[in-house]
Order: structure tokens, then C-alpha cells, then sequence
């Protein structure tokens, strides 16, 4: 790398959905930031989350009510330090968030609505119709466009965390200056240092060929993170929405989409019913608290049917409430399914489980901290503690708005500790290794290498989603880390026939590195969980076991891949 592409920034943000932008607008008090974003600047997660932000706000209801709803929905992992924690503050970070500009739905009293959704015992979800996602997001990107501290440096993929590792008395120390990242538009490597870094990197949902995630979700965080020896857990964890809209059930099959539309929980807490093709209501045999059971419980049933049935989707009906108010609460929901030749106000929805959320991700404490020195990380790309086995419905947006807004005043104090001197670092360190940009291979090399990690993307989902689904066994995990193994060696074997070098860079070949690494990593971490718990099902071990109560830790080791 020439010196002309090395930019030095206090804060390093990775990441600009909720967390990174909310942590942002805060640490940009103390310094300059920098936003490294892989797309658009909107382009995340958080855009398309529609049912809300869980907190308490009604008078009837208590931290401790959203305490145990949190701790019973996460089948009992959850730390209880972090849900007291998250609960408790939940609220101030809310009422902040309006005071950034984001606009909730009000009740006539001119009280913010409320709504119910699956694992909640109390109305508490905080929302804007069925967009709530898409306000904050615009309330947020709005406020760091006008912050004169903050620099977004869109379409830049980040590639690597930039570590070190210091032998101590004590032990190893191993700390983060900042990243390394690829200018998608003009190829170009780009080298950011910086005294603090957050990894906002969001989900993974891509590890599957069904995902209510944007494209851009492919666990660049916690592949980052692993190859940097940062500390991850419980990636068994992998939620599945109960109901993404089945494109096969459809009267108007809508073009290929890149990620399945979402038909929010909220639709079941407004009354939405499910019924099998044969119109049976089929959750009441499954459990008591029917539509209204935790998303694992409800995927599970609808996967038990799916398969009893040999069908490809069920219903879910909303068609028995008032026009209106189906129109009022779920307008956005109507619009899309009208596009595809459904009117929900009339007819049942066809809906299938697809890939939703992370559980798991990078080991954070209570402050957002990192196993790596000035390392802190926030949202869906963590492990706080918070979720379990299986996260309550809408506490995610709530868990990053908490977190990075926890990290700040650490991050802070990091900063004032390295202040003046992180900007010398560059000179003074030897990084891992210089990247090279992939300008000497030919565009007939570039594109074969192209095509074929686009074939191999698609078997690896496939893959995930035969072998490591809703319900697993330990027969099926080994077939699928096996599967992964040899498709990893036939994908950098071609790649090398083909030109490619052990340090160039591209977009696709680094995300799918990125997508193998997070596989392999959920498929150890499921192996390694020699019980049934929240949303790890495996039929050799259908139980919950008491004594195996503990998340599950990857202990670092440097990522010995090829790439
Ligand atoms: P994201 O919002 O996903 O942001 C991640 C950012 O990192 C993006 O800007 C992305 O481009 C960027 N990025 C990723 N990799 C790289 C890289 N290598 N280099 C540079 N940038 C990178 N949660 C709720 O609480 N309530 C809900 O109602 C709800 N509904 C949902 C509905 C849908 C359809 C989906 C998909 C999720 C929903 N969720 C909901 C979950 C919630 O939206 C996410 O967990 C949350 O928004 C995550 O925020 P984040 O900031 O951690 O990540």
C-alpha cells in the first residue's frame, strides 16, 4: 500500500445500520469517525426490520415482566446481568431515538402504541406501522449527514482487521488499529487506522438460500473477528422467521428476489392465525400459547407440518379483522403481497421459515468490549449475553441501540489513552500481509473465478439448509462439515488454476470466504452442543440438559485457510 491510501480516523465505525451509526453520532464528542459501509449507506438489516423496538413503556408492565420474557424465550442462556442491563436502559434509548428525529406511531390518548408480539407478555413493541426499521435508519443516517465530525465512506468492503499481538507477562495481548478495506468502485486497497474500531457488521443470513437479510449480510463481522482471534459464541443460534411470504404460494410469482419478504410477527399478535393447506389450525396441537408461542417454537411447527404434509408453505389468515385495520397496522405488508396478486384484507397468506437473525457472533462484556484491544463491537454481529438460545422478538434493535451506546464512553477513554500515538502505527508495524489488487489478472480469468464462487455460493446455502436447518442431527452436521471442507478445497483450487494469489482482493471471493467461514463456524458450534435448546433442535439429543447450561465459546486459533 502507498502512503496515499492509508486515511486516519479517532473512531473507526464498521457498519451503518442501527448500531454503528447510533454509536457514531455519540463518539463523534471526542474525535474524528470514520463509517465504512459495504453498499448504499441505508443498505442494512435494520432497514427492513418492521414489527419494532421492544421496551418498557406502559405503566402496567416492569423491567422484570421483560426480563422473564427475554430469559423464557431464550430458553434460559441468556446472561442475566445483560438482560437487566438491556431492559432496564431500554427505554432511555427509545425517547433518545425520537429525540434524533425518528417518528412512532402515537394512540389517540397521543401515548406511543404499543404493540404485542410473540414471547411478550405485555404490549411493549415501539413502532412506525410495519417500517419501523426504514424510520430509524432515516432518522439516524439524517443526523451523521448533518454531523460535520463523521465521514461515511460508502461502497469500501471491509476486508480485514489490522491486529498486533504483544507477548506480556501476563499473557498475549492482541490490539486492533483499524482495517484494511476494498474500494468496490475503483478497486482500489484502502488502508484505515484509527485509535478505536467498532465492528457493526449485522447479520449473516446469506449462510442460507432463504433469508429475510439484504444482500449484504454474509458474517463479514465474525469471520473478521475469528481470523483476528477475537472470541466468538453460541453460533448454534441461528433463528429462522416462522413466516417469510412463499414465493411458490403466490397467484403473481414476483422476479427473483435477493432476500424473502418478511410477514412480521405483529401480524400473529394482531390475531393472524395459521392454518396447513387442508385449513386446520395447527398451532394450538403444538402449544399452548399458539400463534402467539416463541419464533422457534412456531418454525418448528410450521417445518413439522411442512414436512408430515409434503408441502411447500402454510397460511397465515389476518383476513377476518376489519379491512382497515389490517390496512392501518400493515400497510406495507398489504402493498407487497398486492404486488405479488394478494389482497391480505381477503385471503390467506402463503408463508414459509427462512433465515432471520444471529444469535450469536463476537463475545462482547457489558461495555461492548472485545476479547482484542480497542476492539468493541455492537448489533447482530455480537454475542452480549442477551438473546440465549433464541431471541425475543424485537429485542435486537433494543440490544444495539444499548450496546453502542454502552461502548462510547470505553471507547472514549481508550482514545484518550492512545491519543496522538495510534497515528504512528502504521510506520511502526509490519501488518500480516500486503494485499494485492486483482488488476493483473485478465477479465476472462476475473470472470470465471466470478461465476464459479457465484455456482459454490449457492451450494454452500444449500448445503446449510439441508443439512444444519430447524431441526438437526449430529449424522447430518458431520455430512454438512464434511460437505463444507471439500467444497471450501474445490472453490481455492479453482480459484488458484485460475490466477488467483493468496492476497488478492475481490467482493465476491472475499465474501465467500467470509460465508465459509461463518458455516464452518455454526456447524462446530451446533456439533458441540450435545443438547436441544432454543433454537438448536437435534433428534439425537432431543432434550434440554440442565448441566449443559453454558454458552458456547470458539476458542481462538488463527484461521488457517488458504485465502
Ligand atoms: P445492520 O443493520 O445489518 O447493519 C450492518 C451494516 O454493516 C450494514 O450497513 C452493512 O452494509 C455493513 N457491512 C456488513 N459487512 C460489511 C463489510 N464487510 N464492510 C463494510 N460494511 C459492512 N429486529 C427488531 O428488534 N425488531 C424487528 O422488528 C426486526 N425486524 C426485522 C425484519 C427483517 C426483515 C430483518 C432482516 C431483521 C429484523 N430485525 C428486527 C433484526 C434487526 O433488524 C437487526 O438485528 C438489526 O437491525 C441489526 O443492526 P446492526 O446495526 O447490528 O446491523
Amino acid at each position: 500500500l502507498d502512503g496515499s491510501s492509508t486515511k486516519y480516523f479517532d473512531f473507526l465505525v464498521i457498519g451503518s445500520g442501527v448500531a454503528g451509526l447510533r454509536y457514531a453520532l455519540d463518539v463523534a464528542k471526542f474525535g474524528s469517525v470514520a463509517i465504512i459501509t459495504k453498499s448504499e449507506p441505508q443498505e442494512s438489516n435494520t432497514r427492513y426490520a418492521q414489527g419494532g423496538v421492544s421496551a418498557v413503556l406502559d405503566p402496567s408492565d416492569s423491567v422484570e415482566n421483560h426480563m422473564r420474557d427475554t430469559i423464557v424465550a431464550g430458553a434460559f442462556l441468556c446472561d442475566e446481568e445483560t438482560v437487566e442491563v438491556v431492559c432496564r436502559e431500554g427505554p432511555e434509548r427509545v425517547k433518545e431515538l425520537m429525540a434524533f428525529g425518528a417518528s412512532f406511531d402515537h394512540s389517540e390518548d397521543g401515548q406511543l402504541h404499543l404493540a404485542r408480539e410473540g414471547g411478550h407478555s405485555h404490549h411493549r413493541i415501539v413502532h412506525t406501522a410495519d417500517m419501523t426499521g426504514r424510520e430509524i435508519e432515516r432518522a439516524l443516517l439524517t443526523a451523521v449527514k448533518n454531523n460535520a465530525s463523521i465521514s461515511i465512506f460508502e461502497h469500501h468492503f471491509a476486508l480485514d482487521l489490522l491486529t498486533h499481538e504483544t507477548t506480556l507477562q501476563d499473557g498475549n495481548t492482541i490490539t486492533c488499529h483499524g482495517l484494511d478495506t476494498l474500494n468496490v468502485r475503483t478497486k482500489e486497497v484502502v488502508r484505515f487506522i484509527s485509535a478505536v474500531t467498532l465492528l457493526a457488521t449485522g447479520g449473516a443470513g446469506h449462510i442460507y438460500p432463504s433469508t429475510t437479510n439484504p444482500l449484504v449480510a454474509t458474517g463479514d463481522g465474525v469471520a473478521m473477528g475469528h481470523r483476528a482471534q477475537a472470541v466468538i459464541s453460541n453460533m448454534e443460534f441461528v433463528q429462522f422467521h416462522p413466516t417469510a411470504l412463499a414465493d411458490d404460494g403466490l397467484p403473481i410469482k414476483p422476479k427473483s428476489r435477493e432476500n424473502a419478504f418478511l410477514i412480521t410477527e405483529a401480524v400473529r399478535g394482531a390475531g393472524g392465525k395459521l392454518f396447513n393447506m387442508a385449513r386446520e389450525r395447527f398451532m394450538p396441537l403444538y402449544d399452548a400459547r399458539g400463534e402467539l408461542a416463541p419464533r422457534d417454537v412456531v418454525a418448528r411447527s410450521i417445518d413439522d407440518q411442512l414436512k408430515k404434509n409434503n408441502e411447500k408453505f402454510v397460511y397465515l389468515d389476518i383476513s377476518h379483522k376489519p379491512a382497515g385495520e389490517v390496512l392501518g397496522h400493515f400497510p406495507n405488508i398489504a402493498r407487497e403481497c398486492l404486488k405479488c396478486g394478494l389482497d391480505i384484507t381477503k385471503e390467506p397468506i402463503p408463508v414459509v421459515p427462512a433465515a432471520h437473525y444471529m444469535c450469536g457472533g463476537i463475545q462482547t462484556g457489558l461495555s461492548g468490549q472485545t476479547s482484542i484491544e480497542g476492539l468493541y463491537a455492537a448489533g447482530e454481529v455480537t454475542c452480549t449475553g442477551l438473546h440465549g438460545a433464541n431471541r425475543l422478538a424485537s429485542n435486537s434493535l433494543l440490544e444495539a441501540l444499548v450496546f453502542a451506546q454502552r461502548a462510547v464512553n470505553p471507547s472514549n477513554d481508550h482514545f484518550q489513552r492512545v491519543q496522538g500515538s495510534y497515528r504512528a502505527v502504521d510506520e511502526a508495524r509490519e501488518w500480516t500481509r500486503p494485499l494485492e489488487s486483482t488488476a493483473i489478472l485478465e477479465d476472462s480469468q476475473l470472470e470465471e473465478i466470478r461465476k464459479f464462487t457465484a455456482v459454490q455460493r449457492k451450494s454452500l446455502q444449500q448445503i446449510m439448509w439441508n443439512f444444519v436447518g430447524i431441526v438437526r442431527s449430529t449424522e447430518r452436521l458431520e455430512i454438512a462439515q464434511r460437505r463444507l471442507e471439500e467444497l471450501e478445497t474445490s472453490w481455492q483450487d479453482h480459484l488458484f488454476r485460475h490466477g488467483w494469489k493468496p492476497n488478492m482482493v475481490d467482493l465476491e471471493v472475499c465474501e465467500m470466504r467470509n460465508l465459509i467461514c461463518v458455516a464452518r463456524v455454526v456447524v462446530r458450534s451446533a456439533l458441540s452442543r450435545r443438547e436441544s435448546r432454543g433454537l438448536h433442535y437435534t433428534t439425537d439429543y432431543p432434550d434440554l440438559v440442565e448441566s449443559r447450561r453454558l454458552p458456547t465459546v470458539l476458542i481462538p486459533a488463527y484461521w488457517n485457510s488458504g485465502l
